[in-house]
């Protein structure tokens, strides 16, 4: 009976602190996002990623479709 007890004490304990660690490498690195570098056309100004940009004549970043 008290063997059972600090089992699911301990398995609840565990349990939290794997969902704290979890929570606290979301906030400290939002995956994907980091690395994505975002640029702003110089015809419209909206930013986009950097692969969806390409060089104007002047070598300014403008978007793929311009
Ligand atoms: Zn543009």
């Amino acid at each position: 009976m008290g063997l059972t007890r600090v089992l699911l004490i301990a398995v609840v304990v565990w349990l939290v602190f794997v969902f704290i660690r979890r929570q606290l490498g979301k906030t400290r690195r939002p995956p994907g996002q980091a690395q994505v570098k975002l640029v702003r056309c110089a015809r419209c100004g909206v930013y986009l990623p950097e692969s969806e940009t390409k060089p104007d004549a002047h070598q300014a970043r403008i978007c793929a479709h311009h």
